[in-house]
């Protein structure tokens, strides 16, 4: 068993981006230029909006973060989304979900211009990343991509099954897997809430994707001797220490993990690659509209 270390892995990328960043500097450019819409008080999102900043400013890249009460009008929200694509020193853009109740969040998505979705949302940006054109990809299945490039883990004509079918995660995950690349060119099975025989098809994977949100729902017996196991499950579960929770994947790692030839930790495997995948659609974004090849 190998631990695909997103650790490591995110540490040496983000060294590689930093480097990239610098140089585009030293060309006399201005700094690619995140920005994030926060709607609202809700502590989760605070948390991963200041993650984001951070992350940008380590590799030298601006962040700005805009920050509007839960009560703000949907037009309002909309007006800001206009002025940010309108405004040429912003690359990416990201509002960060959930948005209250009274936004529709689909509208939210398809006012963001298509060449600053850096979370790869907007309808034009799914499609064409079904259609395996250049585009912004999800962060998630982004990430996950190139770990399993980083570790030149073999896909092609292998079964994959994805637990889940999220927008965020499970579909595109699915999407990016059957394409013709590599990653890629795997015979992919999604299963979901009402898939039948789950664990039978789970059985017959050689990479598994688990994305359901469902602590520890992966066991050992739904796991065949030498497959590739990754966990996307982020649950909060009450513990008794001191931030009275720990983090826990939707796979029973201490016993998969003997099955698995290669299985990423949680916490300190996907989440860490999906930081990655957004930087480097930033990074992305910012070749877009510098005009860099
Ligand atoms: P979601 O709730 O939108 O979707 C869950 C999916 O799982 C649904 O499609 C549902 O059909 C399926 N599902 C639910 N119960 C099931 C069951 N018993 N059997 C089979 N399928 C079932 O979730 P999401 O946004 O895709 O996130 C999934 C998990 O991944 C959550 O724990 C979330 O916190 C985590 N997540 C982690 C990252 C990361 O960076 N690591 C990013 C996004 C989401």
């Amino acid at each position: 068993m190998q631990l695909l270390d997103g650790k490591v892995l995110a540490k040496a990328i983000k060294a590689e981006l930093k480097e990239q960043v610098a140089g585009y500097l030293a060309q006399g450019r201005r700094k690619p230029h995140l920005c994030a819409i926060l709607v609202g008080e809700d502590g989760a999102s605070k948390t991963y909006v200041a993650s984001k900043a951070r992350d940008c400013d380590e590799l030298g890249m601006d962040s700005s973060v805009l920050h509007f009460p839960a009560d703000i009008r949907q037009e309002e929200l909309l007006a800001e989304i206009e002025k940010v694509n309108n405004n040429p020193a912003i690359d990416g853009l990201i509002v960060q979900m959930p948005v209250p109740k009274h936004i529709d969040s689909l509208l939210v998505m398809n006012t963001i211009d298509p060449s600053k979705d850096v979370d790869g949302f907007h309808p034009v940006n799914v499609g064409k990343m079904f259609k395996g054109l250049p585009t912004y990809l999800p962060a998630t299945p982004y990430g996950i991509m190139m770990m399993l490039e980083r570790y030149q883990i073999e896909t092609a004509g292998k079964h994959c099954v994805v637990i889940g079918r999220s927008d965020i995660v499970g579909k595109p995950m699915a999407a990016l897997l059957m394409q013709n690349t590599y990653p890629g060119n795997c015979t992919v099975t999604i299963c979901h809430s009402r898939t039948a025989d789950l664990a039978e098809h789970c059985r017959r994977a050689d990479i598994v994707i688990a994305a359901l949100g469902k602590p520890g729902f992966v066991k050992a017996d739904m796991v065949k001797e030498g497959a590739v196991v990754i966990d996307v499950g982020i649950t909060r579960v009450d513990a008794d220490n001191e931030r009275g929770y720990v983090i826990k994947g939707d796979v029973e790692f201490d016993e998969v993990a003997p099955k698995s030839s290669f299985i990423t930790p949680v916490p300190g495997g996907v989440g860490l690659m999906t930081r990655i995948g957004l930087l480097q659609n930033t990074l992305n974004a910012y070749k877009v509209h510098e005009g860099i090849q």
